[in-house]
């Protein structure tokens, strides 16, 4: 017997199948989906490979496979669905399979880490001043060294054997770190799953309103009829969709089978996890999470593997667990950017979802409050059941939302980032003793520094960006690739003392929060207090159960969280996602200020909002206001039909990056050449246009371009794109990286 062997390696040209023969004492040992090791070439150490098929004979002559390292790691579905998503994602069979393996099997020696998992951790003992001292100075050379250390420096205090795993080092470099110093490597007592160790009250189901039996009705029916059919359960926020998914998943048990059960991440929070524990108790749960240890991960992945646990709560890539017999997929806040992954390979758990839907005839649903306009578009057009829950379900109503007008602020002489009336709302907020979250969607202290003479602005010296001021450690940063320097007095071109700080980040606000209502307690969450483990939990429940008077923060204050005593949210420049540079900027515009909102007076209390804006005039605050979508969505898809953007079309983003800009103009120029010939040979209607540099032409050093194409995605345009790589891109040899991203969430 012949196998047919992917080899795991991302190098684009070993993106094909390779025979191998089967020894006679193996082919018990093999199916589809084993890991084996192989001889590739001539290199010395045996490759790591997935077998993806298997025949009776081959045309050439073939090596025996080496070492069988597991059978049933995965199976011939997903095989089969790693394929589809090569083909998609136009990227490696490997990188799609790796998504659907254990935590932490992605490299060798999978037993041994799973058993030490409670031996050691490595923690930092040099600060990062120190590290980038020695590094400038040579004393630190190793790269895989100084990869381990950077990795420590985001996030210090880790278990080696994640270490090992993410960092793709092996122990012998961390033990050589400790014998020079740098780190210490010790035994931590190790957690247990966060997500999954209280007692949590039993509770049973509630009866459902009006329309949230009829939203269960249907999606039952699909249930019994095994159809795959897809449904947007739109709701506005409170509306009781947790309670419509938690019935529908009874009903999947009850029938035998199990359910996935998506969240973004940022929400996949213990009190997310404990509705679910309290409804269907710990042992049918597993929670996949990327803040578990490898070995958490591994634990929860064996429980759903042996289907021991029949609900898989998790955020994106949860939707490769390994569940058997599978029978709904939900989505939560389907809209949240997080469900299309930023990394190779660039997948969409919609499509995902979608794709094992048709393939196992199950129904998927989507909730929202301010669904994708996509999603939305599909459910107009009849693709997509909607299911609407109109009020909200404890009758809390939904909070009155009141639009400041900033530039007019100015003009009465108030120059201070509080409008009167916000200030007025806090301070009786406080007096009521009630809880107000302010939302800025911008970190640091200001955003950007210029030199009020020469009008020099200070940008990264590795990207073409403007440094953000973070007034703590008295430094700029670049919040792309992390690069710190010091604060600027003089400016470097002209030697003029006369430089501003300008923009507000968080930092700045919570200053002068403090100083405007002294007496007020405020806590801030974003980015830079949010980074070990846990500790975004722990803003959130010190807030809530400390009775912080005053919660701060960016983006992240925004998701699905349920604070009773919040009554006031004030939204400090609703304008910072309309001016970037991307199609989506209503959209999120909308979406955020939506969310913001649903924060305010969600039990009893009564809830108001306060917007500041420079453009009240603007469709997206102006009918965020009211909370009407449909509003929005009327005049939204317009623009978008008339602009060709989704979802009418889809946009296919190639970017292309190297350190050399000359490469880049010649690699882009081939590409382009050899789509527009095929385009043309093709008489499909497909835009595309001129290679260019990307609106930030430069990050980490690299030049940046780009080749947009606008086109429904579909199998047209998917054998012209995998032609392209493999008859243009992959024969270059040349020191150019490309991605390649259908509707990407992010356009500079
Ligand atoms: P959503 O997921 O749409 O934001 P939730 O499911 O969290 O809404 O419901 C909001 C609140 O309403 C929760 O406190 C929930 O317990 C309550 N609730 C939901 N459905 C019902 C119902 N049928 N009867 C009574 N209370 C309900
Ligand atoms: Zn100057
Ligand atoms: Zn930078």
């Amino acid at each position: 017997m012949i196998a047919e062997i992917i080899i795991n390696s991302n190098v684009k040209n070993l993106n094909k199948t390779f025979d191998y023969n089967i020894p006679f004492d193996m082919e018990k040992k093999i199916s589809i989906g084993s890991r084996v090791l192989v001889k590739f070439g001539n290199i010395k150490k045996l490759e790591e490979g997935f077998v993806v098929n298997i025949k009776d004979c081959s045309e050439f002559k073939v090596k025996d496979i080496a070492v069988v390292e597991e059978k049933d790691f995965i199976d011939e579905p997903k095989v089969e669905m790693a394929k589809w998503m090569a083909r998609r994602y136009f990227c490696n069979v490997s990188d799609c399979i790796k998504l659907m393996l254990p935590p932490g099997t992605g490299t060798k020696n999978m037993q041994k880490r799973v058993k030490e998992k409670s031996l050691n951790s490595v923690r930092l003992l040099k600060n990062q001043l120190q590290i980038d001292e020695d590094i400038e100075n040579k004393i630190l050379k190793s790269e895989k060294q100084i990869k381990v250390l950077r990795f420590l420096i985001d996030n210090d205090d880790v278990l080696i054997t994640d270490l090992e795993v993410i960092t793709e080092v092996s122990k012998a470099i961390i033990k050589t770190l400790e014998k020079n110093g740098y780190v210490e490597i010790y035994e931590k007592q190790i957690e247990r799953n966060p997500f999954l160790h209280k007692v949590v009250e039993k509770n049973v189901s509630l009866s459902l309103t009006e329309e949230q039996q009829y939203a269960y009705n249907m999606v039952e029916n699909a249930i019994e009829d095994y159809m795959n059919s897809e449904f947007l359960l739109y709701g506005v926020t409170g509306s009781g969709k947790t309670e419509v998914y938690l019935q529908l998943i009874e009903k999947v048990i009850n029938s035998g089978k199990s359910s996935i059960m998506l969240v973004p991440e940022i929400s996949l929070t213990p009190q997310t996890v404990d509705r679910f524990i309290a409804r269907f108790g710990q042992d049918n749960i597993a929670v996949l999470h990327s803040k578990l240890s490898v070995g958490e991960r591994y634990d929860q992945w064996y429980k759903i593997k042996t289907g021991k646990a029949k609900i898989v709560i998790g955020a994106r890539s949860a939707v490769f667990a390994p569940v058997e017999n599978l029978g709904i997929i939900i989505i939560d806040e389907e809209h949240d950017s997080s469900y299309k992954s930023e990394m190779t390979p660039r997948y969409n758990v919609k499509d995902v979802a979608r794709y094992l839907g048709r393939k196992y005839n199950i129904p998927i649903v989507y909730g929202s409050a301010t669904p994708d306009m996509d999603t939305y578009y599909r459910a107009l057009n009849g693709d997509i059941e909607l299911l609407e829950l109109t009020k909200r379900a404890n009758n809390s109503k939904l909070p009155n939302v009141e639009i400041v007008d900033l530039k007019q602020e100015l003009a009465n002489g108030n120059r201070s980032m509080i409008s009167m009336k916000l200030y007025d709302a806090i301070e009786k907020n406080l007096k009521d003793k009630k809880q107000t979250i302010l939302f800025l969607n911008r970190r640091g202290y200001s955003t950007f520094v210029m030199c009020r003479d020469c009008g020099f602005t200070a940008k990264c010296k590795n990207c073409n960006i403007t440094m953000t001021y973070h007034i703590k450690q008295n430094k700029l940063k670049c919040h792309y690739c992390g690069y710190e320097c010091n604060a600027l007095t003089i400016c470097p071109d002209c030697q003029s003392k006369n430089i501003r700080y300008f923009g507000t980040g968080t930092q700045k606000l919570e200053a002068e929060i403090n100083k405007l209502f002294p007496s007020a307690s405020t806590i801030r969450m974003d980015v830079d207090t949010v980074s070990k483990k846990n500790s975004h939990e722990e803003i959130l429940s010190k807030f809530k159960n400390e009775n912080i008077d005053i919660l701060i923060g960016t983006q992240m204050v925004v998701k699905g969280h349920h604070f009773p005593n919040v009554t006031l949210v004030g939204v400090i420049a609703a304008d910072t996602n309309l001016n970037i540079d991307d199609y989506r900027a209503s959209e999120r515009t909308f979406q955020i200020l939506t969310q913001v909102a649903g924060r305010a007076g969600r039990e009893k209390n009564e809830g108001n909002v306060i917007i500041q804006t420079y453009n009240p005039d603007n469709f997206s605050i102006e009918f965020s206001k009211k909370q009407d979508y449909k509003l929005f969505y009327n005049i939204e898809s317009k623009l978008r039909k008339q602009l060709k953007y989704p979802p009418f079309c889809d946009i296919i983003l190639l970017g292309f990056s190297s350190e050399n800009e000359n490469d880049i103009k010649k690699v882009c120029l081939e590409v382009h050449k050899y789509l527009k010939d095929k385009i043309e040979n093709e008489n499909i209607p497909i835009i595309l246009y001129k290679p260019v540099p990307a609106p930030i032409d430069k990050i980490k050093n690299k030049f940046r371009w780009r080749i947009i194409i606008k086109c429904k995605f579909g199998e047209n345009i998917i054998n012209i794109i995998n032609d392209c790589i493999n008859n243009v891109f992959n024969k270059k040899n040349s020191s150019v990286s490309m991605i390649i991203d259908v509707n990407p969430n992010n356009m500079l």
